[in-house]
């Protein structure tokens, strides 16, 4: 039995010599899927648009994973990636932010609009802004 699944490994590894497989693209994609998937289930007259969509998803995922282009595939998953990672940036920073709320108060530079962190229960403090040295008050 073990040599059985032995053998069908190896001759999955021997299909998917020279493809692409899975990048992060691909991950998209398949989260993307399953998002789509539980909306259309909320949905009571799930409309047939839907089902289209998720449809092409799913053929682009495996077209992509079973792809022998590397190259375009990559190319893809780079193009896919510059407008990733600004997007994964910002949710971090937003992230960070909540978790910290508690014991900073966030504010924006009144002159140059560029955004500080104090501590909080300082009571009215002065602020001076790290980048343009303009000072202003606020309660902290
Ligand atoms: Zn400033």
């Amino acid at each position: 039995m073990k040599n059985f699944f032995n053998k069908i490994a190896f001759a999955f590894q021997r299909f998917m010599y020279g493809r692409y497989g899975l990048d992060q693209l691909g991950y998209a994609l398949l989260i993307f899927y399953s998002l789509v998937l539980i909306m259309a289930n909320l949905f009571l007259k799930r409309p047939i648009w839907l089902d289209y969509l998720l449809m092409i998803v799913l053929i682009l995922f495996y077209f992509r994973i079973f792809s022998k282009n590397v190259y375009r595939r990559s190319k893809e998953n780079a193009y896919f990636m510059r407008f990733y990672n600004p997007l994964k940036n910002f949710i971090r920073k937003k992230r960070t932010r909540i978790k910290k709320m508690k014991d900073y108060r966030y504010f924006r530079c009144p002159k140059c609009k560029s955004e500080l962190r104090v501590p909080k229960g300082r009571g009215k403090i002065e602020i001076t802004c790290p980048s343009c040295h303009h000072k202003f008050e606020r309660k902290s």
